[in-house]
């Protein structure tokens, strides 16, 4: 798979440690909702490394955007969050990934489940609906902070369901005590197995595990359960 070459145009805060890069890439494919890239720097001194990082919205022309997330003690996460800005030139592959994809056309309601990062393919298949195929996404976060994409979320599409579950600090006044996703909150706020729903699950190695296991635990058929796992932190 060829390299292209991706150029800097905007950079966007999305919380304290998170920030959205929009990269001109002029020989881009196109995508589909949920694929991902490897982006590859390459410092002066010739040294290079790489890392995945998941499509954030479908394309607009020539235009992607990716969300990062700083890991304090990383080596990639930090440069992007902290030091990238516009005008840096970077390579990425892509896209990259079959399975863990969402297409316009499909008709089944959806139901998807994000940890932290884990938002980033999901937002991009809210923001690929063109239908009123419905949508349920169940967000867990440690604290409001933590939250990407809070002004398009707080208003979502009409058929786009959106809950937060709160892991460590939530709201005042927040009826659901801290705690790590559940089947209550699968139960109540997600899709009934009978519906046969589409679902996808995205976030650290352990939320992904933990969150596809309750959703067998409730009858979901494992066929129609998409994970990609973003590797070990988080909650
Ligand atoms: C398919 C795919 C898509 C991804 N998409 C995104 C995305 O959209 N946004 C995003 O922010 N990240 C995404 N990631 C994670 C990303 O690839 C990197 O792992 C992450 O940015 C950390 O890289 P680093 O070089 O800063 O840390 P490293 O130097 O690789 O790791 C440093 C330390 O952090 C730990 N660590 C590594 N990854 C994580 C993590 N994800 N969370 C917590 N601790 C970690 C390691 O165990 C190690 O202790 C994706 C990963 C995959 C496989």
């Amino acid at each position: 798979m060829a390299w292209h070459v991706a150029t800097v145009v905007a950079v966007r805060d999305e919380t304290p440690v998170a920030r959205t890069i929009v990269l001109d890439v002029p020989s881009w494919p196109g995508h589909l909702a949920g694929q991902h890239v490897d982006l590859r720097l390459t410092a002066e001194d010739g040294y290079s490394t790489q890392r995945g990082y998941s499509l954030a919205a479908p394309a607009n022309g020539h235009r992607i955007e990716l969300t990062v997330q700083r890991v304090e003690d990383g080596e990639v996460s930090p440069h992007l969050t902290r030091v990238v800005e516009v005008g840096d030139v970077f390579e990425l592959r892509g896209p990259i990934g079959g399975w863990f994809v969402w297409r316009p056309e499909d008709t089944a309601p959806v139901l998807l489940l994000a940890g932290g990062s884990g938002i980033v393919p999901l937002m991009a298949m809210i923001r690929a609906r063109r239908s009123p195929v419905p949508f349920r996404l169940l967000y867990s976060v440690r604290r409001p902070a933590d939250r990407f994409y809070v002004d398009e979320l707080r208003n979502p599409p009409p058929g786009v369901d959106v809950t937060y579950v709160y892991t460590r600090n939530p709201p005042e006044d927040w009826p659901r005590p801290p705690e790590r996703l559940n089947a209550t909150d699968l139960a109540t706020a997600g899709w009934p197995a009978d519906l046969t729903p589409d679902c996808f699950v995205c976030g650290p190695t352990g939320f992904v595990e933990a969150a596809a296991d309750l959703l067998v635990g409730l009858g979901h058929d494992p066929s129609r359960i998409r994970t990609e796992r973003f590797g070990t932190g988080g909650d």
